[in-house]
């Protein structure tokens, strides 16, 4: 019997759940329950607060967790990611009042950042050489510009929808984020084996998603931006139009994915986008 913790409720449920449940593992009616085991493979299920994930499977309370991967980040415990899910995407990224001149990092010199991620955003400025102060809160982090708390905030970010109702411009990715299976390292042989079953299932269901193929066009300045919004690809293909100064990109996307980018790719100029399907996908 493998352990498996999840969120209890919250943005990763759902997927959470429907991922065991695409690759082949029968649970009970999980509703309000604080565990289940299921009936046709040997785990059992815990339903957590994601925050708490990481610590129980460090310890080995919960042999294996699906969190995001800014949680693991942010809370530090000795685990390691064993494998990235591809739902639950979203980035961390500091933001500032619509007003704010952007110049560049340097701008955020002896500034406040309000933010629930204090861990990842310290490495973040320390690396950047930014001394700005860091101002912990828990949850609203978007308004603490708006209410004289912070000149800048630090946080998740998936639509950008929420930031703009604010008044606020996302200026810096700090870190991309997805939903992953973290692992407790010293997992038994047996468990280790249970791990690589679950694995080669996920992997089967991710391979038979849809995946599009994406083609746009974005002025050169912009490429790097557009190449960086696009999740997953590491080297997507860059062309030059015969207009000079622009590009084109193609990339192949998920099209769960998709919709999440969409916005981020206009708003760094791209234009033209165009979405097809791919009839095979050979790996
Ligand atoms: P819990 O009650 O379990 O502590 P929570 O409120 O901390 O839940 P949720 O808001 O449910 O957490 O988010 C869970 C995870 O979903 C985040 O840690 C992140 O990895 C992912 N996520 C994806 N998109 C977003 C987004 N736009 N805002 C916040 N989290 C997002
Ligand atoms: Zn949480």
């Amino acid at each position: 019997m493998i352990r498996l913790a999840i969120q209890k409720s919250g943005r990763l449920s759902e997927d959470s759940l429907a991922l065991i449940r695409e690759c082949g593992i029968d649970l009970p009616d999980t509703k309000n329950k604080l565990r289940c085991v299921a009936h046709n493979f040997p785990v059992e299920i815990l339903f957590l607060r994601d925050d708490d994930i990481p610590g129980y499977v460090a310890d080995g309370t919960a042999d294996l967790g699906i969190v995001g991967l800014n949680v693991v980040e942010e809370t530090r415990k000795p685990v390691e990611v064993a494998e990235r899910l591809g739902f639950g995407t979203c980035r961390l990224s500091i933001a500032v009042p619509k007003t704010f001149e952007w110049t560049g990092l340097e701008a955020l010199n002896n500034k406040r950042i309000a933010t629930s991620y204090p861990n990842v955003l310290q490495d973040f400025l320390e690396n950047a050489k930014i001394s700005a102060s860091i101002h912990e809160i828990s949850g609203s982090v978007e308004i603490a510009p708006g209410i004289g708390l912070a000149d800048a905030i630090c946080d998740l970010v998936s639509s950008g929808g929420t930031l703009l109702s604010n008044g606020l411009k996302e200026v810096q990715v700090i870190l991309q984020s997805e939903a992953v299976i973290i692992r407790d390292t010293a997992l038994s042989p047996k468990k280790t084996a249970l791990l690589d079953q679950l694995k080669f299932r996920i992997r089967s269901v991710h391979r038979a998603r849809n995946f599009k193929y994406i083609l746009l066009n974005a002025p050169n300045e912009q490429v790097p931006a557009v190449i960086g919004l696009l999740p997953g690809m590491k080297s997507p293909t860059v062309l030059p139009l015969a207009l000079s100064g622009w590009s084109s990109v193609h990339s192949v996307i998920q099209e769960d994915q998709f919709w999440e980018v969409i916005e981020g790719l206009k708003a760094a100029g791209a234009q033209g986008i165009l979405v097809v399907p791919i009839e095979k996908m050979i790996l």
